[in-house]
């Protein structure tokens, strides 16, 4: 099916031009635009931006997609849960996300505790 790369909508086959925007369409789009629930699942939730992104381009290093999802860009408000900004990534890459996210925060960890690990 084609795809409006700026519209992110799909259009019937046979559809050349995007009714919307006029941009040419294309055949699929790349993955990472390509934002649906059924492929993506959050794995981290946090109040703080910084962290998020961090642990996103620590991820995505690691050759895992991930997306950042903040309420911010919502329509539906959340009443008492308005700063929550969530990590997402594809279904596939759940379990190494998770692992990874734990590592992570194990060495954030560590790292504030170092002068406890002296043997
Ligand atoms: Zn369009």
């Amino acid at each position: 099916m084609p795809y409006c790369p700026n519209c992110k909508y799909e259009y019937v086959e046979g559809t050349l031009n995007c009714p919307d925007c006029g941009e040419k369409l294309v055949e699929s789009l790349p993955e990472e635009t390509l934002l649906s629930e059924d492929d993506w699942q959050v794995v981290y939730t946090s109040s703080f931006d910084y962290e998020v992104e961090m642990l996103k381009d620590n991820l995505e290093s690691a050759g895992i997609a991930a997306n950042i999802l903040s309420q911010r860009d919502s329509n539906f408000p959340a009443p008492g849960d308005l700063s929550i900004i969530k990590l997402l990534v594809k279904k596939e890459d759940v379990e190494s996300a998770i692992s990874f996210i734990e590592e992570f925060k194990k060495n954030l960890l560590s790292d504030n505790d170092e002068e406890n690990n002296i043997e």
